[in-house]
């Protein structure tokens, strides 16, 4: 097991100093922390290789597209994927996006439906609005329970409607519920529904392999991962890929230009039109040899007794309410609570003042937030530099909001 106070040391933003107290981070659920690693990456692509790519004839250039086509290959097999299979996009929000206007446009029809959660975050819940505006589907939800765990009765009994798209997040952003995405994959492919999974909380903390999740879309962001902004990867399985039509068109993505109309290009690159973030891919492929270094067991070993830590912790802290279930084995990198009487911003800007950074407010899962009957909550999010220590530093931080409301 590895020790996060070592990890910790990696991180160089981590020894920061914030209002005169040093840096404790605990919004990695928005952005996590980058190690030097990958920040010598991006430093090295940039002093040494950088070219754009596909565009041959200069050394550079070759070195930029091995780059790029070497930091598919880690990636796409961190995740148990084919390099062919794997998209680079910006992010998440850009993943689910690109499903929803190239297969989503094309696939639904009037009347059809799009089975999602209460607990989704906004990235896969309003494209799948929009396309649903657009083609005359409409958008179900499926109920979550008091405990914040997926109401699979109700998932049970939705998918009688025989949904032609299930969109499902893996690990919730707000709640850390972890869903069991295999078996919802499973009985969603028993009625014939195309399966997307929202990974943006799994894969930072846990070991994702594709194959045994059996989804038919997977997308997830570099930057919640300790990798760089601006690099994210929709995972896809071939034949899905090979039928959708682009998102975007333009340069990089065709295979032939005439005056009239255009081929594309083999998937991915049909997907990635543009000038892509070379140096971003390179800085993911670090991040992902970093995670591999320490383990994703280990990792995710981690992630659970720093969520049983914080869980065990801040139920002892008076006016808090925790949100979501108390069992960290379906828990991953967050705790939300509510703070009676006082404001989330507040309780938020008092943290800072400590120097403990959390989120106040709904965490983009707005409708989540009203399933639950709450305005707003604060998160505190979790990655592998988190330490036991920093858990003990927010709750002494919170006896200044008691202080201070006067509780
Ligand atoms: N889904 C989930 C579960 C998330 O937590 C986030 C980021 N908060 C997103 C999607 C969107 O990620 P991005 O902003 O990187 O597109």
């Amino acid at each position: 097991m590895f020790d996060p106070k070592i990890v910790k040391k990696d991180f160089p933003i981590l020894s920061r100093v914030i209002n005169g107290k040093p840096l404790v981070y605990l919004d990695s659920g928005a952005t996590s922390q980058k190690p030097k690693a990958v920040l010598d990456a991006e430093r090295d692509y940039y002093e040494q290789h950088n070219a754009n790519v596909h565009r041959g004839a200069h050394t550079l250039g070759d070195e930029a597209t091995k780059l790029l086509s070497n930091s598919r290959k880690k990636v796409a097999a961190f995740i148990g994927g084919r390099d062919e299979e794997t998209v680079f996009v910006r992010n998440t929000t850009e993943a689910i996006n690109l499903v929803a206007y190239g297969w989503g446009l094309d696939a639904l029809k009037p009347g059809d439906t799009i089975l999602t959660t209460e607990m989704e975050h906004h990235a896969n819940l309003v494209p799948w609005q929009q396309v649903a505006g657009r083609t005359g589907a409409k958008v179900e939800l499926i109920h979550i329970t008091p405990r914040g765990l997926v109401d699979l009765v109700d998932y049970e009994n939705k998918l009688k409607n025989k949904p032609k798209l299930v969109a499902l997040v893996q690990v919730s952003n707000a709640l850390g519920t972890i869903n069991p995405i295999k078996e919802m994959a499973k009985a969603a492919h028993k009625v014939g529904a195309v399966v997307l999974v929202d990974g943006a909380q799994a894969v930072p903390h846990m070991k994702v392999n594709l194959a045994d999740l059996g989804c038919d879309f997977y997308a997830f962001s570099g930057h919640k991962m300790i990798g760089p902004m601006g690099i994210g990867v929709l995972w896809g399985k071939k034949e899905m890929l090979e039928k959708m039509s682009p998102f975007l068109t333009g340069g990089g993505m065709i295979n032939e230009v005439f005056p009239d109309h255009s081929t594309w290009a083999d998937v991915p690159e049909k997907f990635e039109a543009g000038t892509p973030n070379v140096a971003g891919a390179v800085g993911l492929a670090a991040a992902v040899e970093y995670l591999e270094t320490l383990g994703m067991d280990e990792v995710r070993k981690h992630d659970e007794d720093i969520v049983a830590y914080a869980l065990k912790k801040l139920k002892e802290v008076k006016h808090l309410k925790l949100l979501g279930t108390e069992d960290p084995k379906v828990r991953s990198g967050s705790v939300s609570f509510e703070y009676s009487g006082v404001h989330a911003h507040d309780v938020a800007t008092i943290l800072d003042s400590e120097g403990v950074a959390v989120r106040s407010g709904h965490h983009c899962t707005m409708v989540l937030h009203k399933a639950l009957g709450i305005a707003a909550s604060v998160r505190a999010s979790f990655n592998l530099y988190t330490t036991y220590e920093d858990i003990d530093s927010l709750v002494v931080a919170l006896a200044k909001v008691n202080k201070v409301f006067g509780k």
